[in-house]
C-alpha cells in the first residue's frame, strides 16, 4: 500500500458525478472536473486500499507499459522520462498528479460499488457501497456516473483448465497474482502464452532461473525498438521546455501509430517483413522465426506487444530463455506433456493466458428497479448507451494509449455537464434516431479487426454497436479525436429531460 492510501468510510452522500475507479482513467475524470467544473462535486470510489488500478494489481517481475508514456502519460503534465515506464514509474507519474491536482480528499479507498439504480423519478444514480475494510455497506446518490473501472477483473486473472493440472508437483502462478517471495533461483520455468505479459517476465526471470521456455500455442507479433524517444531527446539536447516537448512528441507518436496501423491493413506483408527483420538481427538467420514468431493473422489483429531493447530477444539468445511452439495435451507430476508427444519439465509453471473480462465493475445494474441487459444497449461513440441516462463507461484504445480516450471522453463529458446546467436538464441518454433505426446491430468489435482472448470468451456480454463512427467506438484516434471535439450537444441523438 502506498502512503497516498487511506481508508475512509463511505457515508451517506450525495454528488454531481460518482467517478468509479481510480485508475488512470478515473484520475483523469477527477483532474478534469477540478479544472473545468470547480462547482461539481464529486467523488472517486476505488475498492482497492490504493490507486493506480492495472498498475497497482500487477506485480510481477518487470511489470511496465508497452505504450510510450508520452501518450499513456497524460496531455497536462509532461513525461520526462524514456517512453516505456515501469508500473512504479508510472504510480509515481499517478500519485503526482493526484497531488498536484489535489485530488486526494476526493479519492475514497476500500470502496466497492456492488448495486446501481437508476431512478428515473429522482433522476438519480442510487448505489450500494460496501466498505471492503469495515464489510459496512452504504448508499450514495448521484446524478452522473463515469465508469472508469476499466475492463478486466483485477482480483484475478484467467487460467484455462487443462488435464492433470492437479497433479502437478510444482508451483502454478498466474502473472495478476504474484507472490512477493518468488524466487526463480535454480528453477526450470515454463511460461504459458507469448502475448506481452510472457514478453515481459521472460527476460526478467531468466538470468535468476536455471532456464525460461515460453511455451505458445501460436506465435504473436512484436515489435522491438530501444526505449528512448530520438525527437524527445535532440528536442531536449538544444534545451527546449518540457511543457513544449510533450505535446510534440505526443503529436509525432499518435501520427507515427496511426500510419503504422495505416499499413498494417494495406500492406500487412510488408509490415510483417519488417517486424521478423527486427527479430532476426537478435536471433539469427539460422532460428526458426517461421515456426516461432510468425503469427498467421496479420499484425495488429491481436494487441501487438513491444519489447523494449530487445531484451526477450536477447534472452533467447543468450540460451537463458527458449521458445516451444505446440499444444498442451496435460499436465504431469513433473511439467507438461505436449500434443506433439515431447514433455517439458518444470518446477514452476506460469500461467499468463490473460485477463477475465469484467462487465461494469461486476456491478449489478438496473434502470427503475428492472435488471439491466448491457449486451441489449447500443454504444454512443464507445462511451454512452442507449437505454442508460446519465452514464459514460471510458473504454480507450487497443492500438493507441488508453489515456488519450480517457482524456478526449472527459473533456466531451465537461462539455456536455456545462451544457446541461446552462440548459437546466437532470439526464441525457443517447437514442436511436429514426434513421439510425435501420443500420445493422453488430458486437461491440469486428473480431476480424481485433480479437484478443478475452473478447472471444467473453465480447458477447458487450453492448452493441451500429455500422457508423457514431454508433460504434472505432478505434481509430486521429479521426475520433475531430468528431469528438465536433459534437452537436443540440443533436437529436441526445434525449435530454
Ligand atoms: C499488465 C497490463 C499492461 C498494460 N499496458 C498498457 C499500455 O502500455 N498501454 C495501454 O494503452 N494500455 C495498457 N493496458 C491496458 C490498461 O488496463 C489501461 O491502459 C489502463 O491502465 C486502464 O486504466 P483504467 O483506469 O481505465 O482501468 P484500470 O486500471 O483497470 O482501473 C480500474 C479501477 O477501478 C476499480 N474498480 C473496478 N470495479 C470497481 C467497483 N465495482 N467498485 C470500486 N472500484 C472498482 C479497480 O479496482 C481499479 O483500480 C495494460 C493492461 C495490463 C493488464
Amino acid at each position: 500500500m502506498n502512503d497516498k492510501a487511506v481508508n475512509q468510510k463511505a457515508e451517506t452522500q450525495h454528488y454531481d458525478v460518482l467517478i468509479v475507479g481510480a485508475g488512470i482513467s478515473g484520475i483523469a475524470a477527477g483532474r478534469y472536473l477540478k479544472t473545468f467544473r470547480p462547482n461539481d462535486s464529486f467523488a472517486i470510489l476505488e475498492e482497492k486500499n490504493t490507486f493506480g488500478g492495472t498498475w497497482d494489481t500487477h506485480k510481477y517481475p518487470g511489470i511496465r507499459s508497452d505504450s510510450d508514456l508520452y501518450t499513456f502519460g497524460y496531455s497536462f503534465k509532461p513525461w520526462i522520462g524514456p517512453p516505456i515506464a515501469s508500473a512504479q514509474e508510472i504510480l509515481s507519474y499517478l500519485g503526482e498528479v493526484i497531488d498536484e491536482n489535489n485530488l486526494d480528499s476526493t479519492i475514497q479507498y476500500g470502496q466497492r460499488i456492488t448495486k446501481a439504480n437508476w431512478c428515473s423519478s429522482s433522476n438519480l444514480w442510487n448505489l450500494d457501497v460496501t466498505n471492503l475494510n469495515s464489510g459496512q455497506t452504504s448508499q450514495i446518490k448521484a446524478k452522473f456516473l463515469w465508469m472508469c473501472q476499466g475492463y478486466y477483473r483485477h482480483s484475478k486473472g484467467y487460467t484455462p483448465n487443462w488435464d492433470g493440472m492437479e497433479d502437478f508437483e510444482g508451483d502454478i502462478l498466474h502473472p495478476q497474482d504474484w507472490p512477493d517471495d518468488f524466487s526463480g533461483n535454480g528453477k526450470e520455468i515454463v511460461v504459458i502464452g507469448s502475448g506481452a505479459t510472457a514478453a515481459t517476465l521472460i527476460p526478467n526471470i531468466a538470468d535468476d532461473c536455471k532456464h525460461v521456455t515460453m511455451l505458445q500455442r501460436s506465435p504473436t507479433f512484436f515489435l522491438t525498438a530501444k526505449n528512448a524517444n530520438e525527437l524527445a531527446d535532440t528536442l531536449r539536447e538544444i534545451e527546449i521546455d518540457e511543457e513544449v516537448i510533450h505535446p510534440i512528441v505526443r503529436k509525432r507518436i499518435v501520427y507515427d501509430q496511426a500510419a503504422f496501423t495505416l499499413r498494417c491493413r494495406t500492406e500487412p506483408d510488408q509490415v510483417k517483413k519488417e517486424l521478423l527483420s527486427m527479430i532476426k538481427i537478435h536471433l539469427g538467420d539460422d532460428y526458426d522465426i517461421d515456426k516461432h514468431f510468425t503469427p498467421d493473422y496479420r499484425p495488429w489483429r491481436q494487441r501487438l506487444a513491444f519489447v523494449p531493447d530487445a531484451d526477450l530477444f536477447k534472452s533467447i539468445a543468450s540460451g537463458k530463455a527458449s521458445v516451444v511452439t505446440d499444444e498442451i495435451e496435460r499436465f504431469t507430476s513433473k511439467g507438461l506433456l505436449l500434443k506433439s508427444g515431447e514433455e517439458l519439465g518444470a518446477d514452476t509453471i506460469v500461467t499468463a493466458t490473460g485477463f477475465n473480462l469484467s462487465v461494469l465493475g461486476d456491478i449489478e445494474f438496473s434502470i427503475d428497479n428492472t435488471s439491466l441487459a448491457f449486451n441489449e444497449t447500443v454504444t454512443y461513440r464507445g462511451m454512452m448507451f442507449t437505454g442508460m441516462p446519465n452514464f459514460a463507461w471510458v473504454f480507450g484504445y487497443f492500438r493507441a494509449s488508453w489515456t488519450l480516450r480517457s482524456e478526449m471522453v472527459a473533456e466531451f463529458l465537461c462539455k456536455l455537464f456545462d451544457h446541461m446546467e446552462e440548459n437546466s436538464i437532470s439526464s441525457v441518454v443517447p437514442a436511436l434516431r429514426e434513421s439510425d433505426k435501420t443500420m445493422p446491430i453488430l458486437p461491440w468489435v469486428d473480431e476480424e479487426d481485433f480479437n484478443p482472448g478475452y473478447l472471444q470468451r467473453e465480447g458477447h456480454l458487450l453492448p452493441k454497436r451500429g455500422n457508423v463512427n457514431e454508433w460504434q467506438h472505432s478505434q481509430d484516434y486521429w479521426t475520433e479525436s475531430k468528431e469528438f471535439a465536433e459534437i452537436d450537444l443540440n443533436d437529436d441523438v441526445f434525449v435530454y429531460r
